[in-house]
């Protein structure tokens, strides 16, 4: 069997590790428009403070997949797939025929237009040789102004103030963290960071860039300036949708996939940041990992039977910064339709949101770590809380291993 897996981010390099496990005899290629080998992507932020150099985040080297019979096309795009011959072409020329193919082709940083932004030094991160880039940029520099206020954006703007750069955050949102907190978590976070030199400008966006050569300032919509030695964009992310329009697949926001990671297409499969599954959220390390996992069985499979389905999990998300504590899990409720309960001090906000069926459906901890391993093992199991364990989530100092 002939097994070609396009992208080495995490969806790519585990699919390719259990497609070797359920098939040793299978041909398993690898086409990787990346020059480096994979990579523990979430690791970028050390990267652009020093902390890490790029070898440390390199999570195995060639001899490993050499060790596995895994072909690994380093800087080799997957360019064309002929599937009415079951071809593929990659992009230094290379041809070969395929039984099953798996699209892992991750997404790449959002890069909105502005006028000005071809000046220098603006930067947006998404790969290894992006966070490099930008660690020797921000070399000396004093002020950056990042752009999008969300989980990445924070950790990668922390990272800059380790080299000595003060930040100013950008966010359209009235707050922090739009999408992880609740407006109480919010304002405590957004008082941690100020003491660690993150400064935030809300409701407020980008109108242009101005400098000479080198961006010097950033223009509001409201006319306001912020002068800045450097720029970093941090917008979300656009899934690689190139090969699957050419491949006509089913897309709406990303490639649209059952549970068995299979694409509209037969013998053509995704999975992790490209791949839309109903009820998963994307663009998280675990949710690629769990597709991939799945996927890698499922292309090197012989018999339908032995097929695995991939079951969503809760999305969990955590604030990698030190000296700030931030978890979230679940669902947070934004729009407050079930029940919320809040346990609040001048360092501690918490709150836990509970369902119609008073099954714990997600919670916010931030400024300690104190019930976080409890709480997410109950978000995960939908775990049913009795009256009293309730009200008693209320109080900040509440005895979690009775959860
Ligand atoms: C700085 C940073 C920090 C993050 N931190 C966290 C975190 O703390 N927690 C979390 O859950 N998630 C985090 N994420 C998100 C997480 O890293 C992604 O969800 C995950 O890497 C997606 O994996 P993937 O394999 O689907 O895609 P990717 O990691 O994007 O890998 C896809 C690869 O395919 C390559 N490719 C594209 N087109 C082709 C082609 N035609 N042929 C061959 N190769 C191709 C790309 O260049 C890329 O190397 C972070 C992301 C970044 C950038």
């Amino acid at each position: 069997m002939n097994i070609v897996i396009s992208g080495f981010g995490v969806a790519g390099a585990t699919a390719a590790e259990e497609a070797r496990k359920k098939n040793p005899k299978a041909y398993i290629t690898l086409f990787s428009k990346e020059k480096d080998l994979f990579y523990y992507r979430m690791r970028l932020p050390e990267v652009v403070s020093g902390e890490l150099s790029p070898d440390k985040v390199i999570a195995h080297p060639l001899s490993w997949y050499n060790d596995r019979n895994i072909e690994v096309r380093l800087g080799e795009s997957l360019a064309e797939v002929n599937p009415a011959e079951k071809i593929v072409r990659g992009s230094m020329g290379s041809r070969q025929t395929y039984d099953r193919i798996l699209l892992a082709v991750g997404a790449e940083s959002n890069r909105p237009p502005f006028p000005g932004d071809k000046l220098g030094h603006i930067f947006a991160v998404r790969s290894l040789n992006d966070a490099w880039t930008l660690h020797f940029a921000a070399k000396g520099q004093k002020h950056a102004v990042l752009i999008g206020g969300g989980i990445l954006g924070l950790e990668l703007g922390c990272a800059l103030t380790k080299l000595g750069l003060t930040i100013t955050v950008l966010e359209r949102d009235s707050r922090v963290l739009p999408r992880q907190t609740t407006p109480g978590s919010a304002e405590l976070l957004r008082r941690k960071l100020a003491a660690m030199g993150v400064e935030f400008v809300l409701g407020a966006e980008a109108d242009r860039f101005e400098g000479s050569g080198k961006v010097e300032n950033v223009v509001l919509k409201d006319g306001r300036d912020l002068p800045a030695n450097l720029v970093l964009i941090s917008a979300g992310v656009q899934p690689n949708l190139e090969l699957a329009r050419v491949l006509d697949l089913k897309v709406d926001r990303a490639i649209v996939v059952n549970e068995f990671m299979e694409t509209s297409l037969p013998d053509v499969y995704a999975a992790g940041d490209c791949a839309q599954f109903p009820g998963a959220v994307g663009g998280l390390w675990t949710t690629s990992r769990q597709q991939a996992l799945v996927a890698g069985v499922n292309i090197a499979a012989a018999d339908p039977a032995e097929r695995k389905a991939y079951v969503p999990q809760p999305p969990s998300n955590t604030l990698k910064v030190a000296g700030i504590d931030l978890v979230c899990a679940g669902n947070l409720d934004p729009d407050n339709t079930m029940t919320g309960i809040e346990a609040v001090t001048d360092d501690i906000y918490r709150k836990v949101v509970i369902d119609g069926e008073n099954r714990l459906a997600g919670f916010t901890n931030v400024g300690t770590t104190n019930g976080n391993r409890e709480l997410n093992a109950a978000v995960m199991a939908k775990k049913v809380l009795s009256a009293e364990t309730i009200k008693g989530l209320a109080q900040p100092d509440f005895d979690f291993s009775t959860l």
